[in-house]
């Protein structure tokens, strides 16, 4: 397959594939996808989140993902409920009836100062958009969703990555979410 039509091409990010497997690796998402089926799933998931969000892009003319969510009549707002228990340090959720978008706003605040401490500032100042953009993949490929609950997360992934034209899979930002709230839990 030439590079421009893998998500390497797509995306500009290099280490996409890398990053992707790692994470499944890490154990943060639970996932039972056989080892050798994974590298062909996550390649095909950042192409469908990559795809996506270039049509987006066309359609609405528009990368701020809010603007989108508001075009397609979903709501974002913010809560200072915790996430699910099963999931302590996600950052945003989306439901569908109706359509919304909630940000859980501690996590959201404890990853941005764990981000700031890491000197990753721009992303900080990015979180909310790339939240936003995120849940919104759910909300677009709602009614039509396929393959592994794991590798839709890494089509959003992808999707808020193009969207935003970010130089990383916001996957990265787990770690620290959970770190963040560690340290608030400790402090
Ligand atoms: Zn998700």
């Amino acid at each position: 397959m030439p590079q421009s039509q893998t998500s390497q091409g797509v995306m500009g990010l290099p280490a996409a594939r890398e990053q992707v497997l790692a994470w499944l690796e890490s154990g943060s998402l639970r996932t039972r996808i056989p080892g050798n089926r994974r590298a062909v799933l996550a390649e095909q998931a950042l192409m469908c989140g990559a795809e996506l969000a270039g049509s987006v892009k066309r359609q609405f003319a528009t990368c701020n993902p809010e603007a989108i969510a508001q075009a397609l009549g979903v709501s974002v707002s913010q809560t200072h409920a915790a996430p699910a228990f099963h999931d302590l340090a996600a950052l945003a959720a989306y439901h569908h009836r109706p359509p919304r978008i909630v940000l859980f706003g501690n996590v959201v605040q404890a990853c941005r100062e764990e981000l700031i401490r890491a000197g990753l500032e721009h992303t900080a100042f990015r979180l909310r958009d790339i939240c936003v953009a995120h849940e919104l993949y759910h909300h677009l490929e709602r009614g039509r969703e396929t393959g592994p609950a794991a590798m839709r997360e890494i089509a959003a992934h992808a999707f808020a990555a193009c969207l935003l034209d970010l130089d990383f899979l916001p996957c990265a930002l787990d770690q620290f979410a959970a770190a963040g709230l560690r340290r608030k839990a400790t402090a």
